[in-house]
């Protein structure tokens, strides 16, 4: 056993590289080594499959274990675990990894990053797999198994015959060193079983309590080394952890059952566990599997469709549990500061998608208040802008910083999206209306009238406007008319200014457009 340690210990250093990449095609404006494990906190780390996209499930488990890592000074690490490499896709570890820093919440230690316990690839480290193998054969407490795949599948037949769930029956087990010594000789194919051992032990998960699976009494033994030379899950989740320095495994309730196998493996290495912390089921709100269909709860679809990562990380962690209140519109630090572990409860998190919108707005207004965020927003509205009306443009003004910021703070609060902005309810914002008088003239016999007191009005409010003072001033004008009802103006203004019948109201309409386009609008629809 002692020399079989020695042998896992040098694998592990062989394995282990501190740059970032290690033949994956991680983008540009990666910080190799950055955050390199030297904080004292806890390690934790979000293992995914690289078998496509990123989804709502996966973001919250990595959120859970960054807001834990964050909370007490600790690391979080990317690991991308391709042992099944025939459901690999290629270019889905670095999409995660993308959407990852997308979210906010970028991994210290990745395969783009780097770090000093890499390669974060599990395709990477075979050889601390093969090692941790040959100590578990050396020790007895593995087995090399030559069943035929035609000689499992009957098996598996049988049982589903006599109505009993498929297990190995372990016939490997009781080869002799002889008999594995000329089985081998005959060049034959093989895969290495981790024995399971009956007696398990209890262990206290950081969610669930305490949990023991007697898995000696209900599976067979499992695979931990495929013929191919690559681990299974199992062996090669608890080579990493260990290797990796993992101080807790914070992931998705199914591998609960599992732990104990994982436990076992830990013993049998002669290693000191990482705590469990398994997160209850992430549902629908109406209690159904989460739908991957039409890539509905895929994360590029929420990136495409301009939400925020605060809402998304809002929405995910307010369905759930882990904080004393439920609240909206938190943001990533402040879930940091308010998430306590222990609060995490194994009631499923129902999710309501349908709320997004709303978590959203809040998230966008808090953007709009935030002097720096806004100018962000600013560019990105104006880049909007020009993609959806390019040439239809009012004029190059509309463009301008201090128009697009005014549309910004006089909206905030009424939008979920920025690119609501965009939509055809707000086209007057960004290109002119073509109106007619004799259209104005249908609402009111005065439209000439009412027109003339606006542009009087507009040449008096030359400097700055304010909804409060116009609304005054609109109640005024209309005390001028003969006999236009105070509605029939806002419809008249509205339509003459926006082309529309609906919309904010006329002095929020005024103070966007300013005086100058105001009046424009209102002498070329009268004027028509
Ligand atoms: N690769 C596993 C998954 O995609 C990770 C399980 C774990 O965190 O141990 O769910």
């Amino acid at each position: 056993m002692a020399r079989a340690l020695r042998a896992l210990r040098g694998a592990a250093g062989a394995a282990s590289g501190t740059g970032p990449g290690h033949g994956h095609g991680c983008g540009a404006g990666s910080d190799p080594g950055a955050g390199s494990g030297t904080t004292r906190g806890p390690r934790v780390r979000f293992g995914p499959s690289p078998t496509g996209f990123l989804h709502l499930g996966g973001l919250r488990t990595a959120l859970y274990n960054y807001i834990f890592a964050k909370k007490h000074q600790g690391t979080f690490i990317l690991r991308v675990e391709d042992t099944d490499q025939n459901r690999v896709v290629p270019g889905a570890a670095e999409g995660i990894e993308e959407m990852l820093d997308w979210a906010g919440i970028p991994p210290d230690e990745s395969p783009c990053r780097g770090g000093p316990r890499g390669p974060y690839v599990q395709s990477l480290r075979l050889e601390l797999y093969r090692g941790a193998s040959a100590a578990l054969l050396e020790s007895g407490a593995a087995y090399r198994c030559f069943c035929t795949p035609r000689r499992l599948e009957l098996l598996r037949r049988e049982a589903l015959r006599c109505q009993h769930t498929p297990r190995y029956d372990n016939r490997c087990r009781h080869l002799t060193p002889a008999e594995v010594a000329q089985k081998l000789s005959q060049g034959l194919d093989c895969v290495v079983r981790f024995r399971l051992e009956k007696g398990m032990e209890p262990f206290q998960d950081l969610v669930y309590g305490w949990n023991k699976h007697e898995v000696a009494e209900v599976e067979g033994d499992p695979v931990i080394l495929k013929g191919d030379g690559f681990p299974t899950y199992h062996l090669a989740n608890v080579v990493d952890d260990h290797y990796m320095g993992i101080t807790h495994v914070l992931r998705g309730t199914e591998w609960l059952t599992s732990t104990s196998k994982h436990l076992l493996l830990y013993k049998a290495l002669g290693w000191e566990p990482p705590q469990f912390g398994h997160l209850p089921l992430l549902l629908n709100k109406d209690g159904g599997k989460l739908s991957k269909r039409q890539g509905d709860i895929f994360l590029e679809r929420f990136v495409r469709d301009g939400f925020l990562p605060e809402a998304l990380l809002d929405i995910v962690t307010n369905c759930g549990s882990g904080f004393a209140e439920k609240q909206m519109g938190r943001t990533l630090e402040e879930l940091i500061s308010q998430f306590e572990i222990g609060r995490i409860t194994t009631h499923s998190a129902l999710l309501d998608l349908e709320m997004l919108p709303e978590f959203n707005r809040i998230h966008l207004t808090r953007h709009i208040e935030n002097e720096g965020l806004r100018q962000r927003l600013v560019r990105e509205l104006q880049e909007l802008v020009k993609r959806v009306y390019g040439d239809q443009q009012a004029d190059p003004e509309v463009l301008e910083k201090q128009y697009v910021e005014r549309v910004l703070l006089l909206r905030k609060g009424h939008i979920s999206l920025l690119k609501n902005l965009v939509s055809s309810d707000y086209s007057y914002l960004w290109v002119r209306p073509s109106v007619s008088r004799q259209q104005l003239q249908m609402i009111s016999t005065e439209a000439d009238e009412i027109g003339k007191l606006v542009l009087g009005l507009m040449t008096r409010q030359a400097a700055a406007l304010t909804v409060e003072e116009l609304n005054k001033d609109l109640r005024n004008l209309q005390k001028q008319t003969r006999e236009t009802k105070y509605s029939s103006v806002m419809q008249l203004l509205r339509l003459a200014l926006s082309g529309q019948q609906h919309g904010p109201s006329v002095a929020e309409m005024m103070v966007t457009l300013g005086p100058k386009e105001v009046s424009g609008r209102i002498h070329r629809a009268l004027c028509s």
